[in-house]
């Protein structure tokens, strides 16, 4: 791999020791900072008979006590920030399904930060100077939009503001503007996809795409065969999440096997997410992230709620800083269905199996009286299908795969392509009408 293909060769190539003494060196001061800034953390510290001083090297992490979403919550909105007010100069929100939403804080400092870690990241997926980004991620309080906003400005690319919705202007500018890069969650490329095909637009002809940054959502590895086709680029996952800035957390490389977490920035532990036991890397787990370089809100073991897998071995692109592996589900999102575990991910990557499917499917799962209700809703791929397909062999078809997964029979409905809602954010493919219920 040639030197000009790292953002900052230095930083991404350190040696794991020498990741390791950064590493330290952050934690240290990061703890310290935690501990005088904010009463939040110097709470927590004196109830657990903590001192920052009780951390003297990495594996000390493990006495601090986690973070969770609700400490954010019960903090609302800026209770757990370490910074003084005046210092602040943004913040974000993440969606929030219930309750107060999440509040992410920064300081100008951060805020830098975070801008030369989405140019790195961007730049790890091969974007450049020369490019011309189309950013469907929506703007706001949502970090998506204006992280690479900042990120692609950083690198000095062009950069469409468009933020989400508006299919058809979408449709125009890429054309238009001859758009190099497309940023938005894979459903909402999907999407694009669909209804450039209605249009009778061939990606690999008429558009200049060449790159796909997808994220903010789970997406399987069938879902990505599909974009990468449909709109003629190469799809990267990229992940973050509003309390460790936003995107830019990790991206992949071009040897697509998991993403590179930028450890020069996060400490990565991997826990059972029923125990809270700390798991030897290699092991499937909920991912838990340190900040080490945030002023403004800095977490410390911060519980994501995502599983994943950490690969700690160097990569083929010649990166040392750890994997982690596409995100499985949030051990929130993770369905118990007749005493059985279900990630909506495995289902979508058997309806993602059938080309007369569509890549839309809602997964409703209900209890009206003492046993559990399973039913897939999956959509034809197109209107002529409906009439030419042998409906109940594809029912089967689908029953039996899915069976084969999960060791559960589910009920399929087979709906008109179209019928399904599609989304511009993130895509919602689950209802689970138990709740209230149990
Ligand atoms: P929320 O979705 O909780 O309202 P955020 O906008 O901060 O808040 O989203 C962060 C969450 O989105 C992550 O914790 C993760 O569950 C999900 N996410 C982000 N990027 C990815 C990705 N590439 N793959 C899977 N899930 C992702
Ligand atoms: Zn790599």
């Amino acid at each position: 791999m040639v030197e000009n293909n790292y953002w900052n060769s230095k930083i991404e190539t350190l040696t794991k020791t020498e990741l390791k003494k950064l590493q330290l060196k952050r934690l240290k001061s990061i703890v310290s900072h935690c501990y005088n800034n904010s009463s939040f953390y110097k709470k927590k510290f004196d109830k657990s008979n903590l001192k920052p001083s009780d951390i003297r090297n990495l594996a000390d992490l493990e006495k601090i006590p986690f973070t969770v979403k609700n400490d954010l919550r019960d903090n609302y909105p800026l209770g757990m920030k370490a910074a003084k007010m005046d210092d602040l100069v943004e913040i974000h929100a993440s969606s929030g399904t219930t309750g107060n939403p999440i509040i992410g804080s920064y300081t100008s400092e951060d805020m830098t930060i975070w801008e030369e870690l989405m140019a790195r990241t961007i730049y790890t997926a091969g974007g450049r100077k020369s490019d011309v980004l189309h950013n469907a991620y929506g703007y706001g309080l949502f970090t998506g939009g204006l992280g690479f906003h900042y990120g692609a400005q950083k690198l000095g690319s062009l950069i469409v503001p468009i933020s989400g919705g508006m299919t058809q202007k979408q449709i125009k500018l890429i054309k238009d503007l001859k758009a190099t890069i497309l940023c938005c969650t894979p459903s909402f490329a999907v999407y694009l996809a669909e209804v450039m095909a209605k249009q009778g637009i061939i990606p690999s002809k008429d558009l200049d795409l060449r790159i796909g940054l997808f994220g903010a959502e789970p997406w399987s590895e069938r879902i990505r065969e599909r974009i990468q086709k449909e709109l003629s680029l190469e799809a990267f996952d990229i992940y973050g999440l509003t309390e460790l800035f936003g995107p830019g957390v990790s991206i992949e490389c071009n040897q697509h096997d998991g993403l590179h977490i930028w450890e020069d920035h996060f400490l990565i532990e991997t826990i059972d997410p029923k125990t809270g036991e700390v798991l030897p890397s290699g092991e499937e787990g909920e991912l838990v992230f340190t900040t080490l370089t945030k002023n403004a809100l800095p977490m410390l073991r911060f519980r994501t709620r995502d599983i994943s897998v950490i690969k700690e071995e160097k990569c083929a692109c010649g990166r040392t800083h750890s994997r982690m592996l596409k995100i499985r589900g949030r051990s929130d999102d993770m369905l118990i269905i007749r005493g059985v575990n279900v990630f909506p991910s495995q289902i979508e990557s058997v309806v993602m199996g059938f080309p007369e499917l569509a890549t839309q499917y809602q997964i409703i799962v209900d209890r009206p009286g003492a046993l559990d209700t399973f039913t897939i809703n999956v959509e034809l791929r197109n209107l002529e299908l409906y009439n030419q397909i042998n409906h109940e062999k594809l029912k089967n078809g689908i029953k039996n795969k899915i069976r084969d997964i999960t060791s559960l029979s589910a009920a399929i409905n087979i709906v008109q392509c179209g019928e399904l809602p599609r989304s511009a954010g993130k895509a919602k493919h689950v209802l689970d009408l138990r709740k209230g219920k149990m």
